[in-house]
């Protein structure tokens, strides 16, 4: 390795954790540095789904356009923006908008098919010969449909997808059965992505992933950063709750919030966050072997250890408005139908939890070097995909700390795009 440093990482969410982990690896003394403790934030409640290149179309695209009207008078939408927070969104939206035109978007799924195209090998490299391999299955994803329109409806993005060289099993309602018995019988069409991984706890694979990297000589510091010292290209200290700490190499991972980190470094990020939520039946088994996204009815599925999750919806209200906890319990009145063996009667209890995701209009990271430093490398913005997307990014960031090529073109992903 080229030179041993000492490198802070801001966040220790998955994200972050994955990314202190992976400079770890190359002999790096890294600390991480949260306001609170690791997984504590988004990363503790998403529905576990580990994607591949399945998931490389991003979500602006024109029928997302046809329906803002919608978003707007409908809360219960599984895509809604609050009133009180549109004009503070408005330059976010004008970039959404962007970046939903078909050759925009093509080559915003082009790069990141590049990015997904080794996320579970990332994690295999993070979590082997560990007991946090044992966290995660390797059993695939299910995107199930209950109607043939549904399915139709979605021809157009299957052959984008074809276009980049990704392919599916697609199934119909026997094939479905016999490889996911759990699934009841209203789900009649289902592509099945063969290749995903998922956890069985995203918080208890990010506090093992934490504790794997304090077990390797890291150190984790519960303190909020307030205040980021810098001049002449470099970021030199970090005023945090906790009093200061200076700074030889910096990584920002600090999910919804990077943006605030960004400005204490005079650098303007169009972040904003997607709130998502999530309704868990503790000690509720359903069966269900591979999680499942629903596309009509816009909600993911997966057995957790502790009981099944229904986890999904877009919120698009800030970071700092209360949560909208009938957002969760529509979730799960559009999905239940879906598990044969769902009886939330049996539920020992029933736990509610908004997360706010971090995402940038066009849906791509921010990821590489901070404009202007020379020493402060972004590592947020992964959007619905930053679980499955942390461990490649680490390794990645630790590729560029080390000033080793990461083997992808990274210039779709510069913070400075917009
Ligand atoms: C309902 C839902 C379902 C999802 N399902 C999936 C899924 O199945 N698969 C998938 O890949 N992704 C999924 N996601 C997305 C995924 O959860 C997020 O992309 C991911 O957790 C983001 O991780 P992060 O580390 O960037 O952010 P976070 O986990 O939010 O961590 C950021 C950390 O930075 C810290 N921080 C911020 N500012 C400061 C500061 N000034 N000083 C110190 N610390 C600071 C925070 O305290 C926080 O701990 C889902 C999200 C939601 C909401």
């Amino acid at each position: 390795m080229a030179g041993r440093h000492r490198v802070t990482v801001v966040g220790a969410g998955v994200v972050g954790v994955c990314a202190g982990l992976a400079l770890l690896r190359d002999g790096h003394d890294v600390t991480i540095v949260d306001r609170d403790g690791p997984g504590e934030n988004c990363s503790f409640g998403n529905a576990g789904m580990i994607c591949d290149t399945g998931s490389a179309l991003p979500l602006p695209s024109p029928g997302v356009i046809r329906d803002v009207p919608k978003m707007l008078m409908d809360s219960r939408r599984s895509l809604t923006i609050r009133w009180s927070y549109l004009p503070s969104l408005l330059p976010w939206l004008v970039a959404f908008l962007r970046a939903s035109n078909g050759a925009t978007r093509m080559a915003n799924a082009r790069a990141l098919h590049a990015l997904l195209d080794g996320t579970t090998a990332a994690y295999d490299t993070l979590t082997r010969g560990t007991p946090n391999a044992d966290l995660i299955r390797k059993r695939g994803l299910l995107i199930a449909y209950d109607t043939d329109d549904g399915y139709d409806g979605d021809a157009g993005k299957r052959a984008l997808l074809g276009e980049l060289g990704v392919e599916a099993a697609e199934l119909g309602g026997d094939e479905i059965r016999q490889t996911e018995p759990a699934l009841a019988s209203s789900v009649t069409r289902a592509s099945f992505f063969t290749g995903c991984y998922s956890t069985i706890n995203p918080y208890k694979l990010t506090r093992g992933l934490a504790d794997r990297f304090v077990a390797g000589g890291g150190r984790i510091e519960r303190r909020e950063v307030t205040a980021v010292r810098h001049g002449s290209g470099r970021v030199t200290g970090l005023e945090t709750t906790e009093g200061e700490h200076g700074i030889d190499r910096l990584v920002v991972a600090a999910g919804a919030w990077s943006h605030k980190v960004a400005a204490m470094m005079g650098l303007k990020v169009l972040l904003d966050t997607e709130r998502g939520y999530h309704t868990v039946f503790h000690g509720v088994d359903t069966g269900l072997g591979i999680p499942v996204i629903h596309a009509e009815h816009r909600f993911g599925v997966n057995q957790m250890d502790e009981g099944v999750r229904f986890a999904g919806t877009v919120e698009l209200a800030g970071l700092e408005a209360a949560p909208d906890y009938r957002r969760a319990d529509a979730m799960v009145e559009r999905g239940r139908h879906v598990l044969r063996h769902f009886d939330r009667s049996r539920a020992s209890k029933v736990t509610k939890w908004m997360g706010r995701r971090p995402t940038l209009p066009d849906y791509l990271p921010a990821l590489g070097p901070a404009p202007g430093f020379s020493n402060v490398w972004f590592d947020f913005g992964h959007q619905h995909l930053g679980l499955s997307l942390a461990a490649r990014s680490g390794l990645i960031v630790a590729d560029l700390v080390a000033g080793r090529d990461p083997g992808l073109d990274l210039s779709a992903f510069r913070p400075d795009r917009f």
